[in-house]
């Protein structure tokens, strides 16, 4: 441990040293820390079990996550190492992703951003769920903060993994209707948020036409702003009831104009009847993307 620089007193769980807390969700948290047997960095993410109530579906929905996790391969999706359980928590070692969330970059550098970055991020995205839908694994917690900046320098292109398969499910491909409502609402569509039975892969879609709005824009286009009644911010969803901002007012201290064929693709992502809602192939195929490879 002298030789990393650590105390004595460092935090270890099996070989790792647990540097610092890096993240947090809704039910762990998430640690840097070091592998002793090969030096690198991991992160691992830390679910307390002890004395939580309803611990056991809490151990169930992680042994889901980990199964899932050591089924996917994909180079823009988290990688599992290991698993630890200690008598207090069930530890995922996962690939550290140095680069923070996309909340935090969308949030801190979108108005130095381009409309052409926001494409390339997005393409990445979509590219992972059509691997994970071929896959039969819906994500059902598709947002900013599960999406995580895997490049070191920003004069590199952005590479995106996305991590978080808490809420993932393998879907049956003859029946692939769900009815547990879960995500944030800020995501959710319509049918989600109407309490109706849902296709997780329709469901994911929408939640990318948000996640796509807020590249283009900076911000959600469903929030619940202040003096909003959650009845109010619901039927906003419900009807699909959003707006880009005025440009005339707004573009100034902002960046350039968003193109009319960005709108166009979110408009026919966020289409409240899953049945008109672009499919993946469909988002691939419209003008906005179909000229770029990545
Ligand atoms: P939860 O299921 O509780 O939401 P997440 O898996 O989303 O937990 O992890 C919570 C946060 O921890 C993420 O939003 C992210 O900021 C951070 N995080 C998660 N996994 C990693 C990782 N592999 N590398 C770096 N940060 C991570
Ligand atoms: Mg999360």
């Amino acid at each position: 441990l002298s030789k990393l620089g650590l105390s004595k007193a460092a935090e270890l769980i099996s070989h790792y040293v647990i540097l610092k807390t890096i993240g947090k969700g809704s039910f762990s948290t998430v640690k840097l820390a070091i592998d002793l047997n090969t030096c690198k960095k991991v992160a691992i993410k830390m679910i307390e079990i002890k004395g939580i109530q309803g611990s056991e579906r809490l151990k169930a929905s992680v042994s889901r996550e980990v199964e899932l996790l050591k089924y996917i391969n994909h180079p823009n999706i988290v990688g599992l190492l290991d698993t630890i359980d200690t008598p207090t928590h069930l530890c995922l070692v996962l690939e550290y992703v140095p680069g923070g969330e996309l909340f935090d970059y969308v949030n801190d550098n979108y108005e130095n951003s381009t409309e052409e970055e926001s494409k390339h991020i997005f393409l990445q995205l979509v590219n992972i769920i059509e691997y994970l839908h071929e896959n039969n694994i819906v994500h059902r917690d598709l947002k900013l903060e599960n999406i995580l900046i895997d490049s070191s320098s920003p004069d590199e292109p952005i590479i995106i993994k996305l991590t978080d398969f808490g809420l993932a499910k393998f879907i049956n491909k003859s029946s692939p209707i769900l009815t547990t409502r879960c995500g944030s609402e800020e995501y959710a569509a319509p049918e989600l948020i109407s309490g109706n039975p849902y296709d997780g892969r329709k469901t994911d879609v929408w939640s990318l036409g948000i996640i796509l709005y807020a590249l283009l824009v900076g911000y959600l286009p469903f929030n619940l702003e202040p003096g909003q009644s959650r009845r109010q911010f619901f039927s906003k969803i419900i009807r699909a009831d959003f707006t880009f901002p005025d440009s005339q007012n707004e573009i100034d201290s902002r960046r350039s104009r968003i193109s009319e064929e960005a709108k166009n693709l979110v408009h026919r992502i966020l289409q409240n009847n899953p049945q008109r809602r672009l499919s993946l192939s469909d988002i691939k195929n419209h003008p906005w993307l179909n000229d770029v490879t990545i």
